[in-house]
């Protein structure tokens, strides 16, 4: 019996399903998948990070005698190809996403296919409410899991150590261009190990709760893409976190839960990707204009322009700003939150359908356990607030180094300053804030 050990988003070889469950004669395997990479532009961000992390992976399996032989093609091609070669069946851990989805039922009509829970904590199939319906609200989601969330470690999967690589072509590395990209700039963070990381935000855990919204501070972990691409798992955050007798990590394992959450929705309600959660029916503004402004962060607010100019130059944005951008545009701007979640799919390095699905669900007030339709951030609040002296906004737009920092907090104040060229807001905050709760108010049926 030989099995083939496929790597997806699961790219490390601690707490991994696969190589505890594997036996015997194994070929561990990842595939450049042309499918995906064809539809990316040759700068994303996240194939450099992916790339460099394949080959990070490949010299951890060779340090435990095992190796990674790395495809650039088709699924379909290469698993027709390696059953004619006499490999028997594939384990994988389970990918949630729809493409992955629908490729998984391809491939397992060539060779039978294991899957394992292994990028998230819990399975969504289990912790239903008692009436064998899933939860769709947050707080008694995470209430009915105390027993998961308030242990002192959740038991992760231990490799196999008898594993042994079977003989195979494992020279094979296309180069990044030879896949069709250019390398990016990483931030530095990116290059760090998730362990790493943790150490770091270690120092700053103590803060953590009261730090994490001031967007120009460095209060958060960092671990999301890592998270992401599994180069750490959520159990193995956990327990490190808990490790710790003097160290109270509750409020941020909570974010942990959110994470688990949006798995969860996203799995029961798989419309939710495509479908207002709450069922409303919104008439959005088709603005194009708009809509572009947005994206490309001209839209004469300093703090949304520097959070959209920031994503696109480094694939990041902190969460407060995800939710003043996702505020601004699904109801100052009253733009589908579909569209914002399809860019930031484009440009996040830490992209998680669920979660992203989720989080824009809730900003728009159109998801589960959303934000109250009444409620719209104000952009000028939200940077007097979590950015008084302009510190990240100056960073991004250094021409404004010089600029009084309570103009970034008025509307038009930047604009009517005469020695910089920055352009007036495209709309009016107060009155567009009005009108939004008015059709939100109309969609909902409720008394105007
Ligand atoms: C509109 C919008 C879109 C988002 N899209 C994504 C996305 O595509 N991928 C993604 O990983 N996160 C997304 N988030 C959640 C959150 O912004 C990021 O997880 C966080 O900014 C990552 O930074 P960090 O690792 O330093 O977070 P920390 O504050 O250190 O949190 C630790 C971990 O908890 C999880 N987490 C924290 N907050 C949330 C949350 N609200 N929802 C889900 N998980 C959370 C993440 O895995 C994160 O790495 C989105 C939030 C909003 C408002």
């Amino acid at each position: 019996m030989s099995q083939i050990l496929w790597f997806r988003r699961d790219l490390r070889i601690t707490d991994s399903a696969i190589l505890s469950n594997a036996k015997h004669k194994v070929l561990p395997i990842f595939i450049f998948d042309k499918n995906i990479l064809k539809a990316l532009p040759k700068d994303d961000k996240r194939v450099t990070f992916i790339y460099k992390s394949v080959l990070d992976l490949k010299n951890r399996l060779k340090s435990i005698g095992l190796d990674l032989a790395i495809f650039y093609d088709e699924p379909i091609n290469v698993f027709k190809n390696l059953k004619e070669r006499g490999f028997d069946e594939v384990l994988c851990s389970i990918d949630f996403d729809n493409y992955a989805k629908k490729r998984d039922k391809e491939i397992e009509k060539i060779l039978p296919m294991k899957r394992f829970i292994d990028s998230f904590i819990l399975n969504p199939l289990e912790h239903l409410k008692s009436d064998n319906t899933p939860y769709k609200v947050f707080t008694p989601f995470y209430k009915s899991l105390n027993i998961i969330s308030k242990s002192k470690s959740i038991e992760t999967f231990k490799r196999n150590e008898n594993l042994e690589k079977v003989d195979f072509d494992y020279d094979f590395i296309p180069s990044l261009k030879e896949l069709g990209f250019e390398e990016q700039r990483q931030e530095s963070f990116l290059q760090k190990d998730g362990i790493i990381l943790l150490d770091e935000f270690i120092e700053k855990i103590e803060n953590y709760k009261e730090d994490r919204d001031f967007f120009y501070k460095d209060a958060s972990s960092k671990l999301s893409v890592h998270l992401r691409f599994g180069l750490i798992s959520a159990k193995e955050v956990f327990n490190y976190l808990k490790s710790f007798d003097n160290i109270d990590c509750e409020f941020f394992i909570r974010e942990l839960f959110w994470r688990e959450f949006y798995n969860y929705i996203l799995f029961h309600f798989p419309k939710s990707e495509i479908e207002n959660f709450n069922n409303i029916e919104i008439e959005w503004n088709d603005n194009e204009e708009d809509f572009q402004k947005w994206c490309d962060g001209k839209t004469g607010i300093p703090i949304i322009d520097a959070a959209m100019k920031n994503l696109n130059e480094t694939g990041m944005m902190h969460n407060r700003l995800r939710m003043v951008v996702a505020s601004f545009l699904t109801k100052n701007l009253f733009i589908d939150w579909k569209k914002g979640e399809k860019y930031f799919a484009l440009k996040l390095l830490d992209y998680e359908a669920s979660s992203n699905i989720g989080s824009w669900q809730w900003s728009a007030s159109t998801g589960a356990d959303a934000s109250p339709y009444f409620r719209v951030f104000n952009p000028y609040i939200q940077s007097k607030k979590f950015d008084k002296e302009g510190i990240f906004i100056k960073t991004v737009f250094p021409e404004l180094k010089h600029i009084d920092s309570k103009l970034f907090h008025t509307e038009n104040g930047v604009s009517s300053n005469l020695f910089v060229e920055y352009p007036k807001s495209i709309v009016d905050i107060s009155l567009s804030r009005k009108q939004a709760i008015e059709k939100f108010k109309r969609a909902r049926n409720e008394n105007l």
